[in-house]
Order: C-alpha cells, then sequence, then structure tokens
C-alpha cells in the first residue's frame, strides 16, 4: 500500500507585515460594513413617511385681529389698495407677510377703459421684496397669463404682522384660505401667500395639496418646488352652442359664443 506524504508547506513572513495585513482587512470590512448599515439607514428614513404616518390638518384658526382700527384692515380697510381694485375682472396674489399684490396680466384695458388684446398688451414684470421675488407674464389675446415667485428657505406665515393687519373677518378669510395637510411628524407650514379675486375680495388657497382650481373662468394651476411656486391663469368662459332648437339652424356651422 502506497502511503502519501505529503509535505506540509509554510510562508515565511515578517511578523510587522502579517499585522499590517490583519489592520488592512479589519479596516476594508468595518468599511464595507458601515456602507451597507448607511444604505440600510438611509432606505428607512425615505420611507419613513410613507410608513403608517397619519395624514393631519394643519389649521390657523385660533388666530385673533389685534388691529384696534378695522378702517386700517389691508383688505377692506378704506385706504386698501387691494379693496381699491375690487369689482375688477382681475385676479391677483397676495403676499402676507408684506401685503405685496401681484396682479395676473389677464386682461389689460387702455385710458376708455376698452380691452387691448394686441401687442401691447404682452409683458413680463418682475419685482423683488423681503418676501419675495416674483415674475409676472401674460397674454390678454390668449388669456392665459403667470406668476412665478420664489419665498426664502422655510417661509412661514408671520402670525403677529397678520393679525396686526387685518380685522377679524378679514383675517378669518385669510387662514381659512392657510389651513394645509401633511404628515404627522413632517415639519410643514402654509405659504404666506394667497388668491384674491378682486370682483368680490374672495380669497383662495396657493398650499401645495391644489394642484388647480376653478375662480369663476379662470383656471387656476399651481406647481410647487422647494422654495419657489408657479401659478397659471387660463380665462377658460363656458362655451355655449348658438343654435337653439330651431331645425333650420341645426344645419348651419355651430358658432360658438364666449359667456362673459
Ligand atoms: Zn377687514
Amino acid at each position: 500500500m502506497h502511503q502519501k506524504n505529503r509535505e506540509k508547506k509554510y510562508y515565511q513572513i515578517r511578523v510587522e507585515w502579517l499585522w499590517g495585513m490583519i489592520f488592512l482587512l479589519t479596516v476594508l470590512s468595518a468599511a464595507e460594513l458601515y456602507g451597507i448599515l448607511k444604505y440600510f439607514r438611509q432606505n428607512r428614513t425615505e420611507a419613513a413617511p410613507e410608513e403608517g404616518q397619519m395624514r393631519v390638518e394643519v389649521t390657523y384658526d385660533g388666530w385673533r385681529s389685534r388691529l384696534d382700527d378695522t378702517n386700517q384692515c389691508h383688505l377692506c380697510g378704506d385706504s386698501s389698495r387691494i379693496r381699491c381694485e375690487s369689482g375688477f375682472d382681475a385676479i391677483g396674489v397676495i403676499s402676507l407677510n408684506d401685503w405685496s399684490v401681484i396682479d395676473f396680466q389677464l386682461r389689460k384695458y387702455d385710458t376708455e377703459g376698452n380691452d387691448v388684446t394686441d401687442d401691447r398688451a404682452s409683458g413680463i414684470l418682475y419685482g423683488n421684496t423681503e418676501a419675495l421675488s416674483w415674475l409676472s407674464s401674460g397674454d390678454p389675446s390668449r388669456g392665459m397669463a403667470r406668476i412665478s415667485m420664489t419665498l426664502p428657505e422655510d417661509a412661514r406665515a408671520d402670525e403677529d404682522g397678520i393679525c396686526r393687519s387685518l380685522c377679524q373677518p378679514c383675517l378669518d378669510k385669510v387662514t381659512a384660505s392657510l389651513s394645509i395637510w401633511k404628515s404627522e411628524k413632517e415639519d410643514k407650514e402654509a405659504l404666506p401667500l394667497c388668491l384674491v379675486d378682486f370682483q368680490d375680495l374672495e380669497l383662495y388657497p396657493i398650499q401645495d395639496w391644489y394642484r388647480g382650481y376653478f375662480i369663476r373662468d379662470y383656471w387656476m394651476e399651481m406647481d410647487f418646488e422647494q422654495s419657489s411656486v408657479s401659478v397659471k391663469a387660463y380665462f377658460l368662459p363656458v362655451l355655449v352652442l348658438a343654435q337653439g332648437n330651431d331645425p333650420a339652424a341645426e344645419e348651419e356651422t355651430p358658432v360658438f359664443i364666449h359667456v362673459i
């Protein structure tokens, strides 16, 4: 019977090289482990808002007016710019922290009060205040306009300033427009903005759980990014067929009439 005699082999290595290799392997393993742990932790954080978190409504109903003279109200007061423009067929944005008012360039009138719908009516306006910077463009001949706004990071409504500027009924209208929905643990507040319909001074929200709604014949559409908002307005009146019940009229080409 043949028995194989295996000769064991040994490598000679310097002690400091051996410990050096062990150290290197340990460092690499630790780095790998850290990477894996970080990946899982990150994924868990990103998934957190979806995982069983309740949606809660944030309301501002408890705000109370601190305005002594209601004639000074920034919305309905005698010297309010917003009130001065009431009755006009126009929509605007109100910046609640500094009371800037930006009009959508949906209509333009000449000195005699007639609609201007040619090239003279189109234009770009822009402005910059402490509360926001904005750019407004419009094309009245097509009934469309847009206002883009950039606010400071973490912009939130200045409760004290707003409560000192409005009578209680107007403050109630503003706070109603500010209510928002958010995830339970999300740190989120309402944007200090709202829309105003100059015809009846009603206020409408510019908050990110709205994407669009009608104000009379104007379709308002909103896009939100981190600290900027873009609101587009389109004049979309109801179209009515002007053919009535007359059978002879049915053969004619239908005519669409804008109901204004
Ligand atoms: Zn008021």
